[in-house]
């Protein structure tokens, strides 16, 4: 049973961005169910956030709904602010915000470009820099706390996997891998972990298109060798886990949950 006692969270604090939907739901969810106090951030759907952070509470942990849109920079600071004032310090940041705007690479408008570029990347850096200072204005002060904080950021399977169609946001996820390794390898002198998780096929709203109707599931299927698409609990299992201290000696990785996505499996028959 999930004691208090045993709650792998206990006593942490964790901002997790898009968190009215799909991954980031599940993990602010689990997070909150592992003991932690979660700032629960949505850009434009209050509705689902304030149900989400009912449920946090009423498995006994707090929450708080904060509004920003994590490509503004006055925004992320409110935010961050929001978790100080409400229970402060933040131990944990899950950066996980993310949209998708495809078109072909010659008709995709600079609108588009931008737009992803600056929500999936820029967004991740500003907030991945909040947290940092924050965690580096701290240190590690409680004797009970191996790292002075926690960076996850939640890419895809296209930061290494060419996606046509979807030049932005493979490009953007590209950039979040560099982003993720270069902070590891300069924030590990302030016992700051900063790590990654690439999804595979997760069944959320970002790809309901594809795996509501039976031809785009049997489609996404061929991609997946284990067999199944992936629910958001698969995601948050991992990022909980890398956020406990179970995860010590992990920095600048990338765990990839995809049911062997990434294995190419075009080639499981002989190529
Ligand atoms: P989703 O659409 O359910 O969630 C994305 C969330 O980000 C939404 O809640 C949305 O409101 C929020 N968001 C968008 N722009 C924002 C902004 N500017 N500021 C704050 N929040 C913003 O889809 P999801 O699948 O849960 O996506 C979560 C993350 O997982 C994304 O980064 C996505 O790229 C990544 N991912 C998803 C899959 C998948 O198969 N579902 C695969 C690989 C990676």
């Amino acid at each position: 049973m999930n004691t208090i006692e045993n709650k792998r969270l206990k006593g942490k604090v964790a901002v997790v961005t898009g968190a009215s939907s799909g991954i980031g739901e599940g993990i602010a969810l689990a997070m909150g169910r592992e003991g932690a106090s979660v700032v629960v951030n949505y850009n434009s759907n209050e509705e689902p956030a304030q149900e989400l952070k009912k449920k946090i509470e009423a498995a006994g942990s707090q929450a708080v709904v904060v509004q920003a849109d994590v490509a503004n920079p006055e925004d992320v600071a409110r935010m961050f602010k929001a978790a100080c004032d409400n229970f402060g310090t933040v131990d944990i940041l899950v950066n996980n915000a993310g949209i998708q705007r495809d078109a072909s690479f010659l008709e995709m408008t600079l609108e588009d470009w931008n737009k992803v570029i600056s929500t999936n990347l820029t967004g991740h850096f500003l907030c991945a820099q909040a947290a940092a200072k924050e965690f580096v204005k701290r240190r590690v002060q409680h004797e009970e706390r191996k790292a002075a904080g926690h960076i996850i950021f939640i890419s895809s399977v296209h930061d290494i996997i060419p996606w046509a169609g979807h030049v932005n946001y493979a490009t953007a996820k590209g950039g979040v891998q560099m982003l993720m390794k270069t902070l590891a390898q300069e924030l590990a002198p302030n016992k700051i972990r900063v790590n990654g998780i690439s999804p595979g096929a997760i069944k959320t709203e970002i790809n309901r298109s594809v795996w509501e109707n039976e031809g785009g599931r049997e489609g996404m299927l061929t991609l997946i060798p284990y067999g199944r698409i992936g629910e958001p609990e698969d995601v948050a299992k991992v990022a909980v886990w890398l956020a406990t201290d179970e995860a010590d000696y992990i920095t600048g990785t990338t765990i990839y949950v995809d049911g062997g996505m990434t294995l190419y499996p075009a080639f499981s028959d002989n190529g």
